[in-house]
């Protein structure tokens, strides 16, 4: 049997079952915690909510943290509590996923792009400098793959111009950036607990910051603008309650704070499980001439939400594309992250965005691959993947004079 034929040209595939990017690990102590709660008086609101927000607040080291029903509700909160609203426009990258922008647009602001560096694909802080109005009020600084942006020089310009820093750091909870912790870099930053990020409630976020008002503004957003909660008027013994604003029903249940609890206790071993599955893909693929990895700064302790490749496509007689459906067909769940957002029909329609406003972005784009990458992957099966992208590359490979 030739095992270089392949899969998609009809040879064996490196796995007979597909491995995905990312993947949630669940054990019976969580599926006990949940049922505990299930059998007590608080499916939702309860006791589990203020539990899990200090858990995490007390893990990334900031003052408050409010618990959402996601990371794109998260975003939203924090735009509000920002007081973003009309004719105020917030400098988001395009190297994300769309609910970094979507959540400006929900509040009634505009979103302008910014592009990214190419090494690290995270926001350029020279780019956002040049996309700064008198309109700007804020930035949305997206920690992509689980490594943090240049905190330093983005809160330079802020201060400058006085504009409010949100960190998307949806890909990052536990990552560091010159010794301090995601979660305490900006005036708000924002997770989100999907079952591929680093801990899961099912669906699930949260906001951080040290700012008790801007918690405060959250809570009551979370909860349809409403000034308590049912909980605190039954306890009271009153039925009084009053809507001082528009919010949401944005509120996390009991029942998933109670699993985020027993999560986040995984999380410390979680993150380096992810750093050593890194410092294999780095090893194996520096010795490869058509792959190159992100670059990682050395002064952050990255968190690998996503591993990223880029492919060297003038030394392959392939598009990403090609490479994408022949690592599928050999079992390697690959991804791409992302579509830039202002390529997309809506922003191009509503927001006049399209290609040529992120060059560097777009270019990116072209090339990207998202290799899988979660705490639960064996050590052959990261070797699956890296026999499978020597295998394809291999293939693919043009013989360069
Ligand atoms: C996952 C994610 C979100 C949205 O989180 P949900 O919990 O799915 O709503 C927002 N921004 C980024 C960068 C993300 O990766």
């Amino acid at each position: 049997m030739d095992s270089s034929k392949l899969a998609i040209q009809g040879g064996t595939p490196v796995r007979p079952n597909l491995l995905p990017y990312g993947r949630q690990w669940v054990d019976e102590e969580d599926i006990r915690v949940v049922t505990e709660v299930l059998q007590s008086d608080w499916l939702t609101t309860g006791p589990k909510v203020a539990e899990f927000e200090r858990a995490v607040a007390d893990f990334v080291g900031a003052r408050e943290a409010v618990a959402v029903s996601n990371g794109t509700a998260a975003l939203h909160a924090a735009i509000y509590a920002l007081g973003i609203g009309p004719g105020d426009e917030v400098i988001v990258p395009p190297m994300t996923f769309a609910a970094s922008a979507n959540a400006v647009i929900y509040q009634g602001g505009t979103p302008v792009f910014a592009d990214v560096e190419a090494d690290t694909l995270l926001l350029d802080p020279a780019q956002v400098e040049a996309k700064i109005t008198p309109r700007t009020r804020a930035i949305v600084a997206v920690d992509y793959a689980g490594q943090p942006c240049d905190y330093d020089a983005l809160s330079i310009i802020a201060a400058k111009h006085d504009l409010a820093i949100l960190a998307d750091s949806c890909h990052a909870l536990g990552a560091r950036y010159r010794g301090a912790a995601v979660g305490t870099l900006a005036d708000l930053s924002a997770f989100s607990f999907h079952p591929v990020k680093h801990i899961t409630t099912g669906e699930g976020g949260m906001i951080t910051t040290n700012d008790p008002v801007l918690a405060q503004k959250m809570r009551l957003f979370r909860n349809h603008g409403i000034t308590s909660d049912h909980r605190e008027r039954e306890q009271k013994g009153s039925w009084f309650y009053e809507m001082v604003d528009l919010g949401y029903n944005y509120r996390l249940t009991d029942l998933q704070c109670a699993l985020g609890i027993n999560q986040l206790r995984d999380l410390p071993a979680w993150l380096e499980r992810r750093q050593a599955i890194a410092r294999r893909y780095d090893a194996a693929f520096g010795e490869m001439a058509a792959i190159r990895p992100l670059g990682a700064r050395i002064d952050v302790s990255h968190a690998y939400h996503l591993y990223v490749v880029r492919l060297e496509l003038s030394r392959l007689s392939a598009t990403r594309a090609d490479c994408f459906a022949a690592l599928r067909a050999e079992g390697i769940g690959v991804n791409v992250h992302y579509v830039p957002v202002h390529l997309h029909p809506f922003y191009r329609e509503h927001f006049g965005t399209g290609p040529g406003l992120c060059p560097v972005a777009e270019a990116a784009y072209e090339e990207i691959l998202s290799l899988p990458i979660f705490p639960r992957m064996s050590d052959a099966d990261v070797e699956d993947v890296i026999t499978a992208m020597r295998k394809v590359l291999g293939a693919f490979a043009l013989s360069v004079a």
